[in-house]
């Protein structure tokens, strides 16, 4: 609650009530207790949640507009893991103070993407503190049709989308006081969710985590739930042009931010996989090999020589 509850409604009508895509589904949006939703027979609610602090997972004076978008896409490429349809967020802020132009815009961002999406936002919490956002997004996937994590099989093909490392890099060259390309820049500021993409693996994928802790920790996830382990070959790691040039293999094993699919499934599955990149304009690659035989991550260098990849995900409580 803000000093004056009046203030707050306002802002929350003027920035949130009915943002988004309409939907029949939603019964009671903003402005009652509880949103009403009606979920289908048959399907089953994906919920994930994830909160943005500033300082921490972005810089304090960032563009609101981007800032609205990632809120949004990083829960976005959660659901796309899960192969869920996304439907509608809830959204909890607390801001320092009421700045109209800096709310129009972050409403501006994540109102775009969720209309490209079909989400509706239907609630939330508006409070005074220092800026942290928390989104939460319910999509549909029917339950045994859901891309878990623990479905890797040995023989299974490993592929992520997109490339990898940009967003890290954009991140570095920032820290660093230097200013990176547009197109690097909205890798960080900006990700693609793979929502098509997922929704697309449904019966082809055996396993599926989105990256954005990094290659190795994501993989290491899905690893560990299937019981399994995997060789990568870091010569077929898709890189962009800028990350190619730096030579340096922790940008795409350890970079976060990525917002790409990792995905597993049998070599069978390659000519639909392939045909699905096609179709989508998404660039998939195989980059290694499920293995049965004991559950480490083996990295071949392109040279034959075996790196064992130390660096792990961000850990907000490494140490304390
Ligand atoms: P309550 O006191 O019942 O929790 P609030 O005063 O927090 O209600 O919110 C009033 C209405 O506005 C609720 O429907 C709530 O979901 C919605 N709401 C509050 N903040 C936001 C926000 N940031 N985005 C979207 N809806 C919001
Ligand atoms: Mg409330």
């Amino acid at each position: 609650m803000t000093a004056e509850p009046g203030a707050e409604f306002a802002l929350i009508g003027a920035h949130f009530a009915g943002l988004g895509a309409a939907r029949e589904d939603v019964l009671l949006g903003v402005g009652d207790d509880c949103a009403l939703l009606r979920v289908p027979p048959g399907q089953s609610l994906a919920v994930s949640l994830d909160t943005l602090v500033a300082g921490v997972h972005f810089f304090p004076d960032c563009d609101p507009h981007a800032l609205g978008h990632k809120t949004l896409a990083v829960s976005l490429s959660d659901l796309a893991a899960m192969g869920a349809e996304p439907a509608w967020a809830t959204l909890a802020l607390t801001l320092p103070a009421s700045d109209p132009a800096w709310l129009a815009a972050f409403a501006a961002g994540l109102g775009e993407l969720a209309r490209a999406h079909g989400v509706r936002l239907v609630g939330g919490d508006t409070t005074r503190g220092p800026l942290t956002i928390t989104l939460q997004l319910q999509g549909l996937v029917p339950p045994e049709a859901a891309l878990r994590r623990d479905g890797a099989c040995a023989g299974d093909r490993i592929w992520v989308s997109g490339t990898l490392g940009d967003a890290a890099l954009a991140l570095a060259e920032l820290q660093a006081g230097r200013d990176p390309d547009a197109a690097l820049r909205a890798r960080l500021e900006r990700p693609t969710p793979r929502v098509a993409l997922g929704r697309g693996l449904r019966g082809i994928a055996s396993a599926a985590i989105d990256l954005s802790d990094g290659l190795v920790a994501d993989l290491g996830h899905v690893l560990a739930a299937s019981g399994v382990g995997a060789e990568l070959r870091l010569g077929a790691l898709p890189l962009g042009e800028a990350v190619a040039a730096r030579a340096d293999w922790s940008l795409a094993l350890a970079g976060g931010d990525d917002y790409e699919l990792c995905f597993c499934a049998p070599p069978g599955r390659d000519g639909e996989i392939l045909a699905l990149g096609q179709r989508l304009g998404c660039r998939l690659t195989p980059i290694g090999t499920i293995r049965g035989d004991d559950d480490t991550l083996r990295c071949l260098l392109p040279d034959g020589t075996v790196l064992n990849p130390t660096r792990r995900g961000y850990d907000h409580f490494a140490g304390a």
